[in-house]
């Protein structure tokens, strides 16, 4: 079962997860990373990376975010692949908006 970026992922945009992942399987959207589920091979090495434990394995993903399963796999659509970690966004709606990079 593929990973999944959750809501705790809105507005932060660390990618220390996506230069981890051996089969970039991340896309980049404005305010929120997504998880491409066909790419995604379950390695588990994104888990814990995320600063904001925004990634679950499908199977654990918190029924309050169940629905970014879907998200996902549709957004990622949308995005380029990112590869490489870069500054992080930590906008206003980010858990960390006040921390260092
Ligand atoms: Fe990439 Fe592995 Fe995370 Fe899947 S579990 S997104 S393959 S790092």
């Amino acid at each position: 079962m593929p990973y999944v970026v959750t809501e705790p992922c809105l507005d932060c945009k660390y990618t220390d997860c996506a230069s981890v992942c051996p089969v970039q399987a991340f896309h980049e959207g404005p305010d929120h990373l997504y998880i491409n589920p066909n790419t995604c091979i379950d390695c588990d090495a994104c888990l814990t990376e995320c600063p904001v434990d925004a990634i679950y394995s499908e199977q654990n993903v918190p029924d309050k975010w169940k629905n970014y399963i879907a998200i996902n796999r549709d957004e990622c659509e949308k995005y380029p692949v990112i590869q490489e970690k870069i500054r992080a966004l930590k906008a206003s709606r980010c858990v960390n908006s006040s921390a260092e990079p």
